[in-house]
């Protein structure tokens, strides 16, 4: 493989806790990573540069942090990071290195990817104005978006920390959903999961269902429906979100009589599945039935094609965690600088 420089090393796309990981390894290691951070996108489908933690307020559970840090925060530290050690970012004014904290409004000037080549080496990664770059090795972290159920009350609230959240896990433990009322929206085994780990701090929790049966696995709903803790609100939707500042009730409407009520919450939680950004990948490398992108060794990031790589969310559709993806960011990049040297690229 020939070491002509105007291919880069390595381009990762994605930019959130694996993307940026990648990228400071890659960095560290002198391989100058190129990364599409992506353009912000808002409701339906809220995608943010620095990805899902940029929609929360307080994470306490990623390690180093013992008072806790906000997710852009958080973010913008990993990026820093990233950048410190030569990482280049394509933006509106080119491959700016000089982009060191994404609230400061940079970020609206990074750029997505929109379409790959990986049938030809090197491959090729085609930015917003159809600019070619050409890579010997790709690391894809584009994560995967939560599902929302798309209502303008409900985004206002998410955008602001005002208590409607995507992630039980990452948010539940907060001090403002302490001993409230709290609802989950779904009927499968994240909302389950959710509505159980949420009984440890609520009062009581809410799962809203839109039919009169769960999808969950039948052990994951009894755990549910046996739990004194949590009341299933059978065939309802919801088709509000109340509050100002701070949630403070949902408008409920049932699926069977039409008729609509308010209930109560000092939380809403989706947990209406995940949609992993992979769309421009369909036909270039494998994809499981849901979209995610299927690796094809267990423990490591190697994807179907060789030299592509992946890690985080838009791989994982099970522990979904900032620190899980981070570790993945940090394999493909790994993996990708044994690669180059396998194939002699310096
Ligand atoms: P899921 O299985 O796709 O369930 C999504 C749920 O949200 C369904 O009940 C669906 O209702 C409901 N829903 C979808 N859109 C909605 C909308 N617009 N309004 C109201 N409700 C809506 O997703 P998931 O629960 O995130 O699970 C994803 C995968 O991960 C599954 O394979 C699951 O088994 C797995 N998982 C496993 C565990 C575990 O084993 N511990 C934990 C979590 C997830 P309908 O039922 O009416 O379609």
């Amino acid at each position: 493989m020939s070491n002509d420089t105007s291919v880069e090393k390595v381009i990762i796309v994605g930019s959130g806790p694996a993307g940026w990981t990648a990228a400071i390894y890659a960095a560290r290691a002198n391989l100058q990573p190129l990364v599409f951070a992506g353009r912000p996108k808002t409701a339906p489908s809220l995608m943010l540069p620095g990805g899902q933690l940029m929609l929360t307020t307080e994470v306490e559970n990623y390690p180093g942090f013992p008072e806790g840090i906000t997710g852009p925060i958080l973010m913008s530290h990993f990026e820093r990071q990233a950048v410190r050690f030569g990482t280049r970012i394509v933006t509106d004014k080119g491959l700016n290195p000089d982009v060191s904290n994404p609230d400061d409004g940079h970020s609206y000037s990074y750029h997505d990817c929109m379409r790959v080549d990986l049938s030809q080496r090197p491959f090729v990664v085609a930015g917003e104005d159809d600019t070619e770059y050409r890579a010997h090795t790709l690391v894809i972290a584009t994560g995967a978006t939560a599902n929302w159920l798309g209502l303008e009350n409900e985004q206002r609230l998410a955008r602001t920390g005002g208590g409607v959240s995507a992630c039980a896990v990452c948010d539940g433990a907060l001090p403002a959903f302490r001993d409230k009322v709290l609802a989950v929206v779904g009927g499968g085994d994240s909302a389950i999961e959710e509505a159980t780990y949420l009984t440890k701090f609520a009062s009581k929790v809410c799962i809203i269902h839109r039919r009169d049966e769960l999808r969950a696995s039948k052990i994951m709903a009894s755990r549910a429906i046996e739990n004194p803790k949590i009341e299933i609100l059978w065939n309802k939707v919801v088709v509000d979100v109340l509050g100002e500042d701070f949630i403070s009730g949902i408008r409920l409407k049932d699926t069977k009589t039409n008729e609509e009520s308010t209930v109560e919450v000092g939380g809403l939680f989706a947990a209406i599945g995940h949609t992993p950004a992979t769309e421009f990948l369909v036909g270039q490398l494998e994809l499981d039935d849901k979209k995610y992108i299927k690796l094809s060794d267990m423990y490591g990031s190697r994807t179907s094609v060789d030299g592509v790589f992946a890690a985080g969310d838009c791989v994982d559709s099970v522990y979904r965690q900032a620190i899980t993806a981070a570790a993945m960011g940090c394999k493909a990049a790994i993996d990708a600088e044994r690669w180059l040297a396998e194939q002699g690229v310096d």
